[in-house]
């Protein structure tokens, strides 16, 4: 690894990464993925607990999306299953039946009579809109200006975090939230035996290409300008590259290259927000109310999904994974252990006697579910630019990719798609 001079250095390899080191190595060029964990696929990835496999969190994979269009095009064909949309609305001291058609909004009791003329005159008129001519505005901006009944607005809300996995009305653009939510019509898959399966045969993919592919490699520098870069990693090694490709939140890759607070990924650094979220993951060995499937909450952000009743994660087949997610605002400072209780009394409600079942549970506190937010700020700067964001002009060779990257999609197709675009541009170069 130390002896050889590659053309494209990759650190890490989640989506982006695995996509880009594929790109590169099938046309033929030198290629070092490096990967700090002792497994691929960062976010992506899959764990094996007592015969089931767990997402980090629910994970779907949009039907339409770049992402899995890109991954086609790379030879991954994910086998999985196509959700039904369909499961219940609650409030504080309701359960409601999700409103998914025209029929079942003007039958809910969960809305006024004006509020339902509202949402099916909105939720009609996005499905033709044409995002940009809104992505100046903020979710909220947008939403106030067109909603005036309050459970209309949280519905919109609910439905906006659903679809983005973001719960920051008042900093996302309004435009990145529309096209996102016309992308989700097109339906979802739940991946059978987990997420890992794909990143597993992006992997595959890299190796057969010619990439090497190095886990337990952390980096911790990166230094010089193309085409004579280094990159240090945590045990004192140095690799030689003519170009360092990071798929790391840019606010880390800047502490790695040693990036000035008003060079490119400095700036870069303070624009991006991440997003974060709370995960209770379970496995029930039987579950108390097989009717209960999927759940939103329309006061507070809430998520719940049996993923196991479209995707196939258990050995045994009466088990069942549950995923729950809190959506967490930016701003909110919330403590996690809070966060666990109220989606742990979100699943009494929905499996009630669920401790009973338990075979195991997984609780992610805070993790990030995508490194950078489409804020208004961001998308506008992205349209003006005359070079993208993904290329440190102030630092030739050093390029980036990840899901924070603002384009046409949001998070894991924006990785795979971001993946690919900065691969497409090292090779024109
Ligand atoms: C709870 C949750 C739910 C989600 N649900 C969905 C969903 O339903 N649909 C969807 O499309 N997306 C979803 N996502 C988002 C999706 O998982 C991510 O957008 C995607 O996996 C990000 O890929 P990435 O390559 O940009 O980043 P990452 O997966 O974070 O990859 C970065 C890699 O870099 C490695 N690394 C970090 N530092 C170093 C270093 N110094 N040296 C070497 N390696 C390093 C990390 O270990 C990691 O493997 C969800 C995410 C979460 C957390």
């Amino acid at each position: 690894m130390e002896t050889k001079r590659w053309d494209v250095t990759i650190i890490g390899a989640g989506l982006a990464g695995l996509t880009a080191a594929v790109c590169l190595a099938q046309a033929g060029q030198q290629v070092l993925l490096l990967e700090q964990s002792t497994r691929l696929g960062g976010r992506a990835a899959t764990d094996e607990r007592q015969g089931s496999r767990l997402n980090l969190g629910p994970h779907a994979l949009y039907k339409t999306g770049a992402g899995l269009k890109t991954l086609r095009e790379l030879g991954v064909e994910p086998n999985a299953g196509q959700v039904k949309l369909a499961g219940q609305l609650l409030t504080e001291h309701k359960a409601h039946r999700l409103p998914v058609t025209a029929g079942r909004l003007l039958m809910s009791g969960c809305f006024s009579l004006g509020e339902k003329a509202e949402l099916a005159s909105l939720l009609t008129r996005i499905g033709k809109l044409d995002p940009r001519t809104v992505e100046g505005l903020t979710l909220q901006e947008w939403l106030y200006g067109g909603l005036k009944g309050t459970n209309a607005r949280r519905f919109l809300l609910a439905l906006a975090r659903l679809s983005t996995y973001a719960n920051a009305p008042e900093l996302i653009s309004a435009g990145a939230v529309v096209r996102q939510y016309q992308m989700s019509l097109g339906g979802v898959y739940y991946v059978h035996e987990g997420w890992q399966t794909m990143v597993d045969a992006l992997g595959v993919r890299a190796t057969a290409a010619g990439a090497a592919v190095r886990t337990g490699h952390k980096v911790t520098r990166i230094r010089g300008t193309h085409p004579e870069l280094t990159v240090q990693l945590q045990d004192g090694t140095e690799i030689c590259t003519r170009a360092v490709l990071s798929t790391l939140r840019p606010q880390v890759t800047a502490a790695l290259a040693g990036a000035a607070p008003d060079s490119h990924l400095g700036r870069l650094g303070r624009q991006v927000v991440p997003v974060y979220g709370s995960a209770l993951d379970v496995v029930v060995r039987r579950l108390p109310n097989p009717q209960a499937n999927f759940a939103l909450h329309l006061e507070q952000p809430f998520y719940y999904a049996n993923h196991s009743f479209t995707a196939r994660l258990t050995q045994d087949p009466e088990h069942a994974v549950l995923h729950l997610f809190r959506y967490n605002s930016p701003q909110e400072a919330g403590s996690p252990e809070r966060h666990r209780g109220e989606l742990e009394r979100f699943l009494d409600r929905l499996q009630p006697g669920w401790q009973r079942e338990v075979v195991t549970t997984r609780y992610l506190p805070r993790i990030a579910v995508t490194n950078g937010l489409p804020t208004v700020e961001r998308v506008i700067a992205a349209r003006r630019a005359a070079q993208p964001e993904t290329v440190v002009a102030d630092m030739p060779g050093l390029y980036l990719a990840g899901d924070w990257v603002v384009g046409e999609s949001l998070l894991a197709d924006a990785a795979i798609v971001s993946g690919k675009e900065l691969a497409e541009r090292l090779l024109r170069l």
